[in-house]
């Protein structure tokens, strides 16, 4: 079976090696931090008991997808025999031009890099080696093992060999895969980003609150959650990189962010991972509680 490389145990490298290494896959998880690697173990575990409870999954398979993954700190080793090497370290370019020069030097010459970014451009990465032919992008959304979609993006030179080895690969995975062309945000992003941040203006404008906007989308639009909520738990540090993404990406003053969304961030308040965004979250309750400045 094929020999994957997951660089990155964050929120969505130990969801990617988890669904390759239930596929039969073996797989390399790899992170500079130690203790990123053992908390990613811990998870994978969590996440098979969870869908074994709900029969998604058997102990069978938990115990062989986990008889198939192996940690490693080391770079080098860890990518050593890799057919495939799928990034998801911290959405930061010069730490991923940095990444993809070494893996360049480190992997077997017949290996694909893939990358896993939300915003940074595919052609950019890929021009930092000598196999940009062979790099592509494998978007994942979170969380790995629920979510079907993969976005496929292909970079100006991506191979077309390359892109139908990914998209079967993604079906393998039970994934339903969608390849689309390296522009600035992609699809998923292109889409959702100006959402939210049309959102985030009309509360600013004082068009409607935090609770009629979200309402509004979900039982008017089918929405599972609201574009503020949803904001809140995608980070809003996130949302306003990848809005700046598009905005200097095609030069166009619509995808500016919001001066409310610039303000939120720069103070700090950055959504479910700082304890406030648009609402505010509370370990003691579950309920959705608007944050006391929309009030
Ligand atoms: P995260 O911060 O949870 O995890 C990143 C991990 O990368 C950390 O464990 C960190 O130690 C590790 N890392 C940093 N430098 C490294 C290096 N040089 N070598 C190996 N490991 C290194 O981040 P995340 O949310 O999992 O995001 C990872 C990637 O996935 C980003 O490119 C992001 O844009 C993309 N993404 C995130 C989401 C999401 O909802 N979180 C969704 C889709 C795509």
């Amino acid at each position: 079976m094929m020999n994957i490389s997951v660089i990155g145990a964050g929120t969505m490298g130990n969801g990617i090696a988890h669904v390759f290494a239930q596929n039969g896959f073996t797989v390399n998880l790899i992170d500079v931090n130690a203790g990123q690697l053992e908390k990613a173990i811990q998870t994978i575990q969590k996440n098979f008991d969870r869908q074994i409870a709900k029969g998604s999954a058997t102990e069978e398979q938990k115990k062989n997808a986990l008889d198939h993954l192996t940690t490693f700190t080391d770079m080098a080793q860890g990518v050593k025999d890799a057919e495939l090497i799928v990034e998801a370290a911290t959405e930061n370019i010069d730490l991923k031009l940095n990444i993809f020069k070494q893996l360049d030097s480190l992997a077997p010459a017949h290996a694909v890099l893939a990358t896993n970014t939300s915003s940074i451009s595919i052609t950019r990465i890929a021009a930092v080696t000598k196999r940009a032919s062979q790099v592509i992008g494998m978007h994942f959304m979170n969380p790995v093992p629920v979510m079907k979609l993969v976005e496929i993006i292909n970079g100006y030179a991506t191979s077309q060999t390359v892109t139908d080895t990914i998209v079967a690969l993604s079906k393998q995975l039970g994934k339903v895969p969608c390849v689309v062309n390296d522009y600035p945000g992609f699809i998923a992003n292109r889409i959702l980003m100006p959402m939210i941040n049309e959102a985030v203006y009309s509360l600013y404008e004082g068009i409607a609150g935090v609770n009629e906007i979200d309402t509004i989308m979900k039982l008017g639009m089918a929405h599972p959650m609201g574009p503020l909520q949803l904001a809140d738990f995608i980070g809003l540090d996130t949302c306003h990189a990848i809005l700046n993404v598009l905005f200097e990406g095609f030069g166009n003053p619509k995808y500016a962010p919001c001066p409310l969304l610039t303000n939120m961030v720069t103070a700090g308040y950055l959504g479910v991972k700082t304890g406030e965004g648009f609402y505010k979250y509370s370990k003691d309750s579950k309920d959705l509680i608007v944050s006391e400045r929309f009030r």
